[in-house]
Order: C-alpha cells, then sequence, then structure tokens
C-alpha cells in the first residue's frame, strides 16, 4: 500500500486502483495514518527546504556539535586521573 500511497496523493492512479485505495483508507488505520503523514510530508517539503534554517537555529546546531567534539573522552591520552 506504502508505494500505493504516493501515487494516491499524485492523483497518478487511475479511477479504479483510486477507489479502491480510498475504500482501503477507508477501513484501514494504517495506512491511513500513512498517507496522513505522507500528505504532510509533501505540504511541508512544499514550503520547507529551500528555504536554510534561521542562522540562530544553524548557529546553536554548531555550537551543540563543537561542544560535544569538545568533550573529553574518558580515558584518553590526556585523561590525568
Ligand atoms: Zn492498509
Amino acid at each position: 500500500m506504502s508505494e500505493l500511497a504516493t501515487d494516491y496523493l499524485e492523483g497518478a492512479l487511475p479511477w479504479h486502483a483510486r477507489l479502491r485505495a480510498r475504500l482501503h483508507l477507508f477501513y484501514c488505520h494504517a495506512c491511513r495514518h500513512y498517507v496522513d503523514q505522507m500528505r504532510r510530508t509533501v505540504r511541508f517539503l512544499a514550503h520547507g527546504p529551500h528555504k536554510p534554517p534561521p542562522p540562530e537555529v544553524e548557529q546553536g546546531v554548531l555550537d551543540a556539535i563543537a561542544a560535544d567534539a569538545g568533550k573529553p573522552v574518558a580515558g584518553s591520552h590526556d585523561d590525568k586521573t
């Protein structure tokens, strides 16, 4: 059903398959949930990805990575205990 969901969302299915998909979604919770997520993702992608994150977010992530990398590792050569 998951490949179908993409076609379903893109409207690429022939009417009978579309009908079947719709019917399936009517009684199948898992797929309905999946399609719902897909729809949300598609919408998100349509708006989101070409815009870079705000600089403070990017800097926050970079800081977090740097802080993590700078942490002394237990048992490393300059551990003076
Ligand atoms: Zn299903």
